[in-house]
């Protein structure tokens, strides 16, 4: 394919991720996305994923249903000519390193906020790592039909909370059982609330000018301290400026209601118009530019057994550069081979289904048979490795084993499956046979215990383990690691991906440590 075909393609594609606290509406609005989408007809049809954030219970039940979450892995409509990808991230906080790494493979974000609360913990944490690439914001409040708090006090907390300037785009108009819509401050256009329409495709009823005889019979009393608000705002507020909101300095805002589904399209509308196309992408050895001709990728997320039908594990790529085929030869240069891929697929519908073609921007599944990892760079031929994938040292850690001995080989091929999703990590102390499960929260044992059982058959048991905390060991000399390995013996493990790793049994012990080994780098942080 020439280069101004990929420009094309790639010039339409919009890839993002949803950002918010838990309860804000992310599963309502993504809901109201597909149906605008047409991936859906009738909202109430995707179930809200209160799996993985409410308690183990529900998460174990609803996880027997995995249909759902495949259905949301990754959601690609279309709107206005563009193509939308939608990932998806989990809800709960002992997920985030999840969150954090899809949130590596989009070009956008949209930042949802209760219209109620305000800005959240969890938006503060996330947008902490969206800044991390000054990655654009769209932002959504939510909850218009209830009593919200003053729209100009949720501005200047989106302002002074988040650090970045707020640009209202549209401005509502009454809230609760008062609210009658948005008026958008750039198209002089009323868009007014129907309610009613939670289900289907809601109505698009335009009122053209505030200042005409429909704008006050719709206001009906209280026109002239609307337009009174809306003449302050429009004074006193910043003026949307793409550039800033490129660089990620500027968030344009909406309102509306997800719920009762309104607000979202507009705000769509404007979304594939502003949020960036695919964009240039960082490699050890130099930029990789979207609309370039040879195809590139790298892996963000793995995740085992996504349907009980198929028992296999799925890689999530973010194509980069140029574009897919099926049945093309692709290089995966961490272990330097070249693979040839008949079988990628996507998600469309909620049904997996073999991709002919995807372009940079797109995701794709590749089946995993234990070769690929989390951060592998996939190319056209050229040594390439895309950065800025990570992997936490885990805080908290068990040892596994398996209730029935003749199950220990069944149970170290689900540990080593499970923890190629990079939820859990698995470390194999040099000194003898155990399994160590490291993990950054605690529901994250009580899932692998749960998956082993259910996807693996194994009934297994925590022990606990002294470990304080993992650090991956990293160093060019290579007799300087030979001694590593005789002296710190006790304390040394190989990680699920074989790297040496440091095991802590105290704070002071890895102090210590550092301390005697000066040139031996001890990483917290693991890049893929
Ligand atoms: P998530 O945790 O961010 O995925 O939030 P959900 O989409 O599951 O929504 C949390 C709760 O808020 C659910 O009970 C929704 O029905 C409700 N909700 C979502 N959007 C709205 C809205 O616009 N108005 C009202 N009143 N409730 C909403």
């Amino acid at each position: 394919m020439s280069n101004a075909a990929i420009a094309q393609e790639v010039s339409k594609r919009r890839t993002f991720a949803i950002i918010s606290h838990p309860d804000a509406g992310k599963t309502t609005i993504t809901e109201k996305l597909l149906l605008l989408g047409n991936l859906i007809q009738k909202a109430g049809t995707v179930k809200g994923k209160k799996s993985d954030r409410h308690a183990t219970s529900d998460w174990m039940t609803m996880e027997q249903d995995r249909g759902i979450s495949i259905t949301s892995s990754v959601m690609q409509f279309h709107w206005n000519d563009r193509v939308v990808n939608l990932l998806d991230t989990p809800g709960h906080e002992d997920f985030s390193e999840d969150t954090y790494r899809t949130l590596t493979a989009v070009d956008s974000a949209l930042m949802i906020v209760d219209g109620a609360k305000g800005v959240e913990d969890r938006t503060i944490k996330l947008m902490d790592v969206c800044r991390l690439r000054d990655t654009p914001i769209f932002s959504f409040v939510n909850k218009m039909d209830r009593d919200i708090r003053d729209p100009i006090e949720l501005l200047d907390e989106i302002e002074e909370v988040l650090k970045i300037q707020a640009a209202p785009i549209n401005w509502p108009i009454g809230m609760s059982t008062f609210f009658k819509g948005v008026y958008n401050l750039y198209t002089d256009t009323i868009h007014v609330f129907k309610p009613g329409q939670n289900a289907v495709l809601s109505d698009d009823v335009r009122i053209q000018g505030l200042y005409s005889d429909e704008a006050r019979a719709l206001f009906e009393d209280d026109y002239d301290s609307y337009v009174e608000e809306i003449e302050l705002v429009r004074g006193a507020s910043h003026i949307f400026d793409r550039e800033a909101f490129l660089a990620g300095k500027q968030t344009p805002v909406f309102f509306g209601t997800a719920l009762a589904n309104f607000g979202v399209r507009e705000m769509l509308n404007d979304f594939v118009e502003w949020a960036p196309p695919p964009i240039a992408r960082a490699t050890t050895t130099r930029e990789v530019s979207a609309d370039e001709e040879p195809f590139s990728g790298f892996v963000f997320k793995i995740q085992a057994n996504m349907d009980p039908k198929h028992r296999d594990r799925i890689a999530f790529m973010r194509i980069c550069s140029g574009s897919y085929t099926r049945g093309m030869k692709m290089k995966h240069t961490r272990i330097n081979k070249d693979v040839r891929i008949a079988d990628a697929v996507t998600f469309l519908a909620g049904d997996r289904e073999n991709v002919e073609e995807a372009w940079s921007g797109d995701i794709i599944g590749l089946h995993n048979h234990g070769t690929i990892q989390i951060g592998d760079t996939f190319t056209e031929g050229e040594n390439l490795k895309f950065t800025g994938i990570p992997h936490f040292a885990p805080e908290m850690f068990q040892r596994v084993r398996s209730l029935d001995p003749l199950k220990i080989k069944q149970l170290q091929k689900g540990l080593q499956q499970l923890a190629e999703e990079g939820a859990v990590q698995l470390f194999q102390p040099l000194k003898n046979n155990d399994l160590v499960l490291g993990a950054v929260g605690q529901l994250q044992f009580e899932v692998v215990m749960f998956r082993l059982k259910d996807e693996y058959k194994v009934d297994c048991k925590y022990e606990p383990v002294s470990v304080q905390t993992a650090r991956w060991v990293e160093c060019n000399d290579n007799k300087m690691v030979e001694e590593l390995r005789k002296k710190g013996y006790e304390n040394l493990a190989l990680d699920g991906g074989g790297l040496l790793t440091y095991l802590a049994p105290t704070r002071v012990n890895l102090s210590l440590t550092i301390e005697r080994w000066p040139d031996v780098q001890f990483r917290a942080t693991r890049e893929h």
